[in-house]
């Protein structure tokens, strides 16, 4: 049976309970994390816990517990739940009490974590995307439990048959609804830089490091929505997706309609340290 951490605790689901008033379930008032597990190992742990403890200090919660106490209690639940491949799902809400808006003078932050394993990779199937007015607030550099924006915009694309909502403000092109975006031009590598505007995806951190290494050029500049239907090659990234491929936005081709030499590249030096990470 699969394991569900719930603050120290290594329960069943049926066993693990969260209380109404939890702020998490009222307000989405938490923060989160999802970390991939490859060959039962974490991929860029360190990297994860330090954005949630950075995630829960721009909100203000305190956690109650050390990221190397969070890491062991993490770990056991890896281990117990026998995870190959997989990832890690934690969040940590503010905790429980009464329903009023301003931040509770005592709650104690309560802390879920589960986990999943694949049963088939997520694919990396070049995909085909929409522009989406970007509605959410200003500071999209927190993970936070708050997703109306993003859920409802990816909604808007898989009822349409996409598969990633691209977000803008004004022309400026942000992010994915869950994930980052890429262009290349004349095999210069473009990201919107990471400020408010973006979560700064822990992939998004690998693939500007691995570009460096592989001697593409890197420019964290924002782009147009025409620099996007220009560019010779996009792709998006996540910890679940890696980087994925985008042939078509709007129904307009990007390049020749087909996975790009740079965007294949940077996968595969993606792939190599990741299998360097499982030893
Ligand atoms: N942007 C948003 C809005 C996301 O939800 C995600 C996925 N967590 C990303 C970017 C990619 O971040 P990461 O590479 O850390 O998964």
């Amino acid at each position: 049976m699969k394991l569900i951490l719930l603050n120290g605790e290594l329960l069943s689901r049926e066993q693990a309970s969260i209380d109404i008033e939890d702020r998490g379930y009222q307000f989405g008032d938490g923060v989160y994390e999802v970390v991939r597990i490859y060959n039962s190992h974490f991929f860029e742990l360190d990297a994860h816990l330090e954005r949630l403890e950075r995630s829960a200090h721009e909100i203000k919660i305190k956690l109650p517990f050390t990221i190397s106490e969070l890491k062991q209690r993490i770990e056991k639940l890896k281990k117990s739940n026998n995870v190959h491949s997989g990832h890690l799902y934690l969040q940590i809400t503010r905790g429980v009490s009464p329903r009023n808006h301003a931040f509770p003078e005592k709650a104690e932050p309560v802390l879920v974590a589960y986990t999943k394993e694949y049963s088939k990779e997520p694919s990396r199937i070049p995909g085909r995307a929409m522009f989406t007015d970007d509605i959410r607030w200003l500071r999209c550099d927190i993970k936070s439990l708050n997703l109306l924006g993003n859920v409802m915009a990816k909604d808007d694309a898989t009822v349409k048959g996409y598969d990633e909502a691209i977000f803008h403000r004004g022309e400026i092109v942000t992010e994915g609804s869950s994930t980052n975006v890429f262009i290349i031009k004349n095999r210069i590598l473009y990201t919107h830089p990471a400020n408010h505007l973006i979560l700064d995806g822990i992939t998004r951190r690998k693939i500007l490091s691995v570009a460096a290494s592989l001697d593409i050029q890197v420019k964290e500049e924002s782009f147009t929505k025409q620099q996007l239907l220009e560019a010779d090659e996009v792709f998006i990234s996540s910890t679940t997706q890696e980087v994925r491929p985008i042939i078509e936005v709007d129904g307009q081709p990007i390049g020749n309609g087909k996975e790009g030499d740079v965007t294949a590249s940077l996968q595969a030096e993606l792939e190599r340290h990741i299998s360097r990470s499982e030893k």
